[in-house]
């Protein structure tokens, strides 16, 4: 897929940002399944977390932090980051995203 036609490669440029840094934005799930359901979306496109080897150690050193810093955000003290990586583990969405996931569950990830 072209990152043109890419649903959150369009978020990233046009979406309604919760919280951003260079090369990262924050954005909420249309469809939460825990009480805070946020979802990092990085500026880069890969088709998932199976290609993190084309990010540099500064870049993923960055997104993580980036991640720390949302939950924060938030006012998360204890979350859970889940990324799906590949379609036999849930993945929708083919450009890489980490989901931040705070309070109770209110849906099973599926
Ligand atoms: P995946 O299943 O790929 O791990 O996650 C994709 C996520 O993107 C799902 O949780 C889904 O609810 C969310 N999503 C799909 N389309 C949109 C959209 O247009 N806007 C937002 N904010 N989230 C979306
Ligand atoms: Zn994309």
């Amino acid at each position: 897929m072209l990152p043109d036609d890419c649903l959150f490669c369009r978020l990233y440029r046009d979406g309604d940002h919760v919280a951003s840094t260079e090369g990262f934005v924050a954005i909420r799930d249309i469809n939460p399944q825990a009480e805070t359901h946020l979802l990092v979306i990085p500026e880069r496109h890969i088709d998932s977390f199976h290609d993190i080897g084309e990010f540099s150690p500064d870049e993923a050193k960055r997104m993580l932090d980036f991640l720390a810093e949302v939950a924060a955000h938030e006012g998360l003290s204890d979350y859970r980051l889940v990324v799906n990586a590949g379609p036999e583990a849930g993945q929708t969405v083919f450009h890489l995203h980490w989901h931040v996931l705070g309070g109770k569950l209110t849906r099973r990830m599926t």
